[in-house]
């Protein structure tokens, strides 16, 4: 590593929903990698379609067809997309492709002559990448610092957050206020000027599993067409399952201009994203005379063949289902067990993208101080414990914890997390 850790993690080998370690030890993935493992470890099939593909198109131009190119566009066509959203291209990295979906959108205005809309609007809370341009539009402080000089600046609306609504917890016109923030902002900015708005249908990590108020998405949507901004979706974390619907547009109710899926895709045994458009979009760009530049590892046939196995298996063994009823369960265990606890402020999430946050103070909703750690205290003594949740929260929201299990999860690792969870919580915070 360029900076290297003390006491590194030495995982030796993974299997279902577990690594195992090489001190012997075994731990329960909850947080499913960085929350993309949805099939489970390990899977053998998988292996071997990508050894297959690797033997007959070890590499091949991005621009061609291949049969592996061809088989995961009919299955993302046949059962996962969208109707609308008919065309593809693909990239290795979720921040390549949000910067793909990103100039799609730039080109399809300058495409139909409005050249001035050229801004994106990103969310105050949100990730949508490493890269000097997605992690400037993303709202993560925590992965910006050092960088605040050259990541690139837009401007942000604010992320729906009904537990920290400046009206008051839940407050019943928190839509109408993160509604207001967008259609300020637009006034602002002005319509002719905007490109497109990016952001995570449910905010992931950076803010931990926060679903918007009620019909947010929906007025949203209406705002944005009036003004002539496309939608680009960020479903990276949330597509392909993970909130027990096949892509996080369906658990909303939205229809994205531009989609753009990665992590789930492959379950992590390849890299690969995709940016997923209508014909209008593509129509556009094409009397425009604008392509988009493929990345030389795009859509690699081993990483093409190792999602469409991935994705069959998701359908053949009903993991999107089960991500759902089983995601169903642990909230609700998580409620029973954690909703009044005193420093949990809340249990929240959909399907198999949760999280917990924690505070010093429930009443005010005052966090712990930042220097007493409790986040990392949690991830270690998770560790100790059997379990690996996921860290989330950034900069002023901090502290929360996260599980974004494999969809193949039942009871023993529900138990499991529980319990973990129940002495993580008196370890880290009986001390205090
Ligand atoms: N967008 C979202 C919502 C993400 O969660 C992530 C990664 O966590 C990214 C984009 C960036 O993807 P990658 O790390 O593959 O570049």
């Amino acid at each position: 590593p360029f900076v290297p850790r003390e006491d590194p993690l030495f995982v030796e080998r993974t299997e279902g929903a577990y690594l195992y370690l090489k001190d012997g030890s075994k731990i329960l993935d909850a947080a499913a990698g960085c929350i993309l493992v949805s099939i489970g470890h390990g899977r053998k099939e998988v292996v071997e379609v990508i050894a297959k593909a690797t033997q007959t198109n070890s590499f091949v131009l991005p621009l061609w067809l291949t049969p592996e190119r061809e088989a995961l566009v009919n299955e993302l066509q046949q059962h996962w997309l969208p109707p609308h959203l008919t065309r593809s291209h693909f990239t290795s990295s979720g921040s390549e492709a949000n910067e793909a979906a990103v100039k799609i959108a730039v080109q399809y205005h300058v495409a139909r002559g409005t050249p001035s809309k050229h801004i994106i609007l990103t969310r105050s809370l949100s990730y949508h990448g490493a890269t000097r341009a997605t992690g400037g539009w993303s709202g993560h402080p925590a992965r910006k610092k050092g960088l605040e000089q050259v990541l690139l600046k837009n401007p942000m609306i604010e992320t729906p957050y009904p537990l920290r609504c400046p009206l008051g917890p839940y407050h019943p016109d928190a839509e109408d206020y993160y509604i207001d923030s967008l259609q300020r902002t637009i006034d602002e900015v002005g319509a002719d000027n905007i490109a497109a708005l990016l952001a995570e249908p449910l905010c992931g990590a950076s803010g931990g599993a926060i679903a918007p108020p009620g019909n947010y998405w929906s007025r949203v949507q209406a705002i944005l067409k009036a003004n002539d901004i496309l939608l680009i979706s960020d479903e990276v974390m949330t597509g392909f399952g993970r909130l027990g619907t096949k892509m996080g547009c369906d658990f909303f109710d939205m229809t994205p201009d531009l989609l753009v899926g990665g992590k789930g895709l492959s379950s992590g045994y390849a890299a690969i994203n995709g940016v997923f458009g209508t014909d209008a979009i593509a129509d556009a760009l094409k009397q425009g005379g604008f392509e988009p530049m493929y990345f030389t590892h795009s859509a690699m046939p081993m990483a093409c063949a190792a999602a469409t196995k991935v994705l069959e298996i998701l359908r053949r063994e009903s993991l999107v289902e089960r991500a759902k009823t089983v995601g169903a369960q642990l909230k609700q265990r998580l409620i029973d067990e954690f909703a009044d606890h005193p420093h949990v402020a809340e249990v929240r999430g959909e399907g198999m993208l949760l999280a917990l946050e924690i505070v010093k103070d429930k009443a005010t909703l005052r966090p712990f101080d930042i220097e007493q750690r409790i986040t990392e205290k949690m991830f270690e003594a998770g560790f100790r414990h059997g379990v690996f949740f996921y860290p989330g929260g950034t900069g002023e929201v901090r502290d929360i914890i996260m599980i974004g299990a494999p969809f193949i999860i039942g009871d023993v690792e529900i138990d499991l997390m529980v319990k973990a969870l129940k002495a993580c919580l008196t370890e880290v915070l009986g001390n205090l």
